[in-house]
């Protein structure tokens, strides 16, 4: 297994994971690039947004709601805070297994790429 989110997923990596049940799992950013940066991932390994079938469409629900939640544990609720997920190469994607930002904790740049 060559992919580093499905190695963190098996335990062989270490990472801080936050958050984690039968579907998703969450683990802070290696790199933050804000006081909280967290990815939320699917447990299964789909490589990315263009690879999501409809069937497994519930997943990013399942992602949004594990997102909203970290956001008000880590007390960012109210301040606000950007879940962003990046799609191949033009998109920004850098690891090929699809995976949500959570970023905050300061104010963020209005734009977007
Ligand atoms: P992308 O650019 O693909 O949207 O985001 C990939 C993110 O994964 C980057 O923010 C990067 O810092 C993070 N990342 C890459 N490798 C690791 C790792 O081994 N552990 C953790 N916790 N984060 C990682
Ligand atoms: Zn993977």
């Amino acid at each position: 297994m060559d992919c580093i989110f499905c190695q963190i997923i098996a335990g062989e990596i270490p990472a801080d994971i936050l958050y984690q049940d039968e579907v998703v799992i969450a683990f802070r950013d290696i790199n933050p690039v804000a006081p909280v940066h967290l990815l939320i991932i699917p447990k299964k390994h789909i490589p990315s947004l263009t690879h999501l079938s409809k069937a497994e469409l519930s997943l990013i629900g399942d992602m949004v709601n594990t997102a909203n939640q970290l956001a008000k544990r880590e007390g960012i609720s109210k301040s606000g805070y950007r879940l962003a997920i990046s799609c191949g190469e033009q998109g920004g994607q850098e690891v090929p297994h699809l995976h949500m930002h959570l970023v905050g904790g300061r104010q963020l740049a209005p734009t977007l790429g």
